[in-house]
């Protein structure tokens, strides 16, 4: 069967590693109703058990005990699971952060990040192999495009993290002290641009969300995104009110057409609308994520800027020291740098915060996943293109005393 990208977008229930049954992670409770109710003729109820097995990890028809044995076997006919292999755990800051590499059937690998908290264990989801949007600083992004995940793929990252979790492939010796013994949230900040990816994930937050599945709140569910417009105002459509973050990283056009190429067809102004658009329709606070490179944003003319859109917004800022990555030039800024960008921010009354670098030493924080023996050279946009020659060009006419070195 094709993995093509068009492909698997489309038809996100079914396989794509090579069979055509359907993913049983790819069907929402009203796909599984489609399925046992209406084709196979059987009790709604039947939906309910299926549904909560899927939660609990088990997608093997044959081991769903309370279901006849009849309908097990006609589920095992009907059911290919799109199932991935754990290819590498690696467990980073003191059994807080667990990487997980995925390999799924036709060979494409993702990785999926958890991390532990005293009361919150968050998940770190991909929803493309690869990511076409090109930020220069990103090793995604450098990395291409491969494919898109389908919605089943995107679930299974949920479901084999929240199984590690309680099953002790995440030991309890791993496990810091009062940390939930399942996923409480679920953050879109792996590999790719979720809103380049909507049936995935506009069907991954129901699953989420589903009381009858994770059960998890909206709130608790954050999709990150390079700011596609089209796609936030669906994901408003959706109607749950889930956490917006938008990747900015410049406050400027000049600056942000390069950092972010994407900017070229949704600039600042379009983004910062669909953002106040967001708020007003969900009523729930957006967010904005810079990743603060040094001398290239995290000059006082930036700072400014990033606090009158956040002022404008009401927008809580997360600034991440940008992770080094191999094939970027850039780096982090000091600390001094770091600490005067959030002050300057702060002062100029925008809410601020400096997010831990979770995973560095396990080359794992979010947005900053690379599985680098099989990302090859995938497709980006044009606009990517020389981006970075370009950010430097523009920083090396832009007067130092603006903030920017040369
Ligand atoms: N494509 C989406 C979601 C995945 S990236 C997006 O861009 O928002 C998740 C976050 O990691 C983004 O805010 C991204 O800008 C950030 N990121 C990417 N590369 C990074 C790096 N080298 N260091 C720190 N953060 C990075
Ligand atoms: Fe893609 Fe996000 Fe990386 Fe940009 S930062 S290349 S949108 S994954």
């Amino acid at each position: 069967m094709s993995n093509d990208a068009e492909m698997s977008a489309a038809t996100p229930a079914s396989g794509v590693g090579g069979h055509d049954g359907l993913d049983p992670y790819g069907l929402d409770r009203d796909g599984l109703e489609r399925l046992l109710v209406q084709e196979l003729g059987e009790p709604r109820y039947r939906v309910e058990q299926v549904h909560s097995w899927l939660v609990r990890g088990i997608d093997d028809p044959t081991e769903m005990t309370d279901l006849p044995a009849g309908l097990r076997e006609e589920l095992s006919r009907r059911f290919a699971p799109t199932r991935p292999e754990l290819v590498a755990h690696t467990v980073a800051d003191d059994g807080h952060t667990h990487k997980l590499l995925l390999r799924f059937p036709d060979g494409e690998a993702i990785e999926t990040v958890l991390m532990l908290y005293p009361e919150r264990a968050t998940v770190c989801i991909s929803t493309q192999a690869g990511c076409a949007m090109g930020c220069p600083f990103c090793a995604t992004g450098q990395a291409g495009f491969r494919r898109q995940l389908t919605a089943g793929e995107v679930v299974r990252q949920v479901v084999v993290a929240d199984a590690a979790l309680r099953s002790g492939v995440i030991g309890a010796e791993h496990l810091p002290d009062g940390s939930p013994e399942r996923v409480t949230n679920v953050v879109f900040m792996g590999m790719g641009e979720p809103l380049a990816n909507l049936p995935a994930t506009l069907a991954t937050v129901r699953w989420l969300h589903d009381p009858q599945g994770f059960n998890l709140s909206a709130r608790s569910i954050t999709v990150s995104t390079v700011g596609l417009v089209p796609g936030i105002t669906k994901l408003a459509e959706l109607g749950l009110p889930v956490t917006l973050a938008v990747s900015l990283h410049a406050a400027t056009d000049d600056l942000r057409d390069d950092l972010v190429p994407v900017n070229r067809q949704h600039p600042l102004a379009e983004v910062e609308q669909a953002m106040a658009s967001y708020r007003r329709t969900t009523n729930r606070r957006v967010s904005i994520e810079w990743c603060l490179i040094g001398d290239v944003n995290d000059d006082e003319v930036q700072a400014d800027r990033l606090a009158a859109i956040a002022r404008r917004l009401r927008a809580h800022v997360n600034v991440i020291p940008m992770n080094p990555t191999p094939g970027v030039r850039w780096r982090e800024p000091t600390r001094a740098r770091v600490d005067a960008f959030v002050r300057r921010v702060e002062t100029r009354g925008a809410a601020i915060t400096l997010r831990d670098t979770r995973g560095r030493d396990a080359d794992a924080a979010c947005g900053q996943l690379l599985a680098s023996y099989t990302l090859g050279a995938g497709t980006r946009l044009p606009a990517a293109v020389g981006a970075a020659d370009r950010v430097d060009a523009g920083l090396s006419t832009v007067d130092p005393a603006g903030g920017s070195s040369s």
